[in-house]
């Protein structure tokens, strides 16, 4: 309405303009090509302007006339690009709903409608997975590859699809290629350190986890943590190889990184030591033993001492121990030192303060049941009571051993993954877990030995002794 006015008020404006000008007073008169035109320069401008206007008229009239046939094309296409859209959401829906047959047909729908692959692809992909065909997953994804609008998407579905198939290094080297496309996307990161730790490229995984602190994808502490872990590993590695400096280095970083790392502080000792720095050693030694006591620190703190019989040995570890006093791993690392030198009082005052408040009545653990033993043995001779301590140390609460966190797979050796879940960093040194008798129908079917009956939860749970490589350290 507004614009028919708007015309109707420049129509009105454009002929009182022309009656205006032909009103004015003034001769013309024009010679051209043997013409010879005679008005008034009123009638003249009258029509010079009327020309005008009938001139842009009859060219908006033209250009709409010309325009009219694409725009018509562009609607149908825009209309074409809005169902494949639509395909292309309600197939991501599908796929997110687990619908194998609707995913598939909205992604064949979308193909056809939107004429961009890099779109289709992944919901292509995704559609295929979820109809179990992986080959033709792992082509949809291969062919994003191309595209570098899609290749990062691509790498990651490869990448997922390696990890399904077990195969690392493959899955390491998509990661690596992601991590150049954009490296600062956490879960590339984390994958990076993950995956060359367990490719044994720990240079690169140590690289990952300082990127990964940097940009704050970990908690500083988290990452200094696993940073120790990580240069651990490549003390023993360098120490493997022969190369003392490297593996002296690496350990001191991270025992600097993780000071109750217990390992850590056993490998610098062990370092220090061979390249016969005895105090430092020592110093070292007696920080990890009041962080957390653990029989290898005594055996190293032992060798930090050049020479000297048993009743000197004992003096030397009672420095060790000062740290933690209290501690049962204190009494017991002096209980068999005292042992050793035949000092059969201070022997039993040790191993009955490691026994606990409660004393040797109550549940004393496997070592003290074991060292209670080899006392009336030694000091008596009286090998009844001795074998009465024997069959007690079989049912008794085991000693701490490296404890996986994540599954509880017990291990006679520290590593920086568990050797039955693979978890990072998950072992702890710590009593193992006890196992309830017939917990559920798991244990006793899969176990299949029927030994939770009456065994008052003291039993260690039966697949650490079905497996030797699982088996607990005997002290
Ligand atoms: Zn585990």
């Amino acid at each position: 309405m507004i614009r028919v006015l708007w015309f109707a008020f420049k129509l009105a404006v454009l002929v009182a303009l022309a009656y205006w000008l032909a009103e004015r007073p003034g001769e013309v008169s024009i010679d051209w090509l043997g013409y010879r035109i005679e008005t008034s320069v009123g009638i003249l401008l009258a029509a010079i302007v009327l020309v005008a206007g009938l001139s842009a008229l009859s060219y908006r009239i033209w250009r709409f006339l010309r325009r009219s046939p694409r725009s018509l094309g562009q609607s149908r296409q825009a209309s074409r690009r809005k169902r494949g859209y639509k395909a292309l959401t309600q197939g991501m829906v599908a796929v997110a709903a687990g619908e194998v047959d609707e995913a598939a047909r909205q992604a064949r729908r979308a193909d056809s409608l939107l004429e961009e692959p890099p779109l289709t692809m992944l919901l292509s992909a995704q559609a295929a997975q979820l109809n179990g065909d992986e080959a033709a997953a792992k082509r949809y994804f291969s062919a994003m590859l191309e595209d570098p609008e899609t290749r990062f998407l691509g790498l990651r579905g490869l990448l997922t699809q390696a990890l399904r198939d077990g195969d690392e290094p493959q899955a390491l080297d998509y990661v690596r290629q992601a991590h150049v496309l954009r490296p600062r996307t956490p879960w590339v990161l984390t994958s990076l350190f993950d995956l060359s730790e367990r490719c044994g490229d720990l240079e690169t995984a140590e690289r990952a986890l300082i990127e990964a602190a940097k940009i704050k994808v970990l908690p500083a502490p988290e990452a200094g943590r696993k940073r120790a872990v990580i240069l651990l590993e490549r003390a023993e590695a360098a120490a493997r190889r022969g190369d003392r400096p490297a593996a002296l280095a690496h350990a001191r970083e991270a025992n600097k990184l993780a000071p109750d790392l217990i390992p850590g502080a056993a490998m610098l000792a062990e370092q220090l030591i061979a390249g016969g720095q005895l105090r430092k050693a020592a110093k070292v030694l007696e920080k990890a033993w009041a962080a957390g006591p653990h029989p290898d620190l005594a055996a190293l703190y032992l060798k930090t001492q050049t020479s000297g019989d048993d009743i000197e040995r004992l003096k030397r570890l009672g420095l060790l121990t000062a740290k933690r006093p209290d501690h049962p791993e204190s009494h017991l690392v002096l209980a068999r030192a005292a042992l050793k030198a035949r000092l059969w009082g201070e022997a039993r005052r040790h191993i009955k303060a490691a026994a606990g408040p409660e004393g040797l009545e109550h549940a004393p653990s496997d070592s003290v049941c074991r060292l209670m033993a080899e006392l009336e043995e030694q000091e008596n001779g009286d090998t009844a009571q001795a074998r009465v301590w024997l069959t007690r140390s079989a049912g008794a609460p085991k000693d701490p051993a490296w404890v996986c966190t994540s599954c509880g797979a017990v291990s006679a050796r520290w590593s920086a993954r568990c050797g039955a879940c693979k978890s990072f960093d998950s072992l702890a040194w710590q009593p193992p877990p006890r196992v309830a008798p017939a917990l559920s129908h798991d244990d006793s079917d899969d176990r299949g030995s029927g030994r939770g009956d009456g065994g008052g939860g003291t039993e260690i749970d039966a697949r650490f002794e079905a497996d030797p490589a699982l088996a607990l350290p005997k002290a």
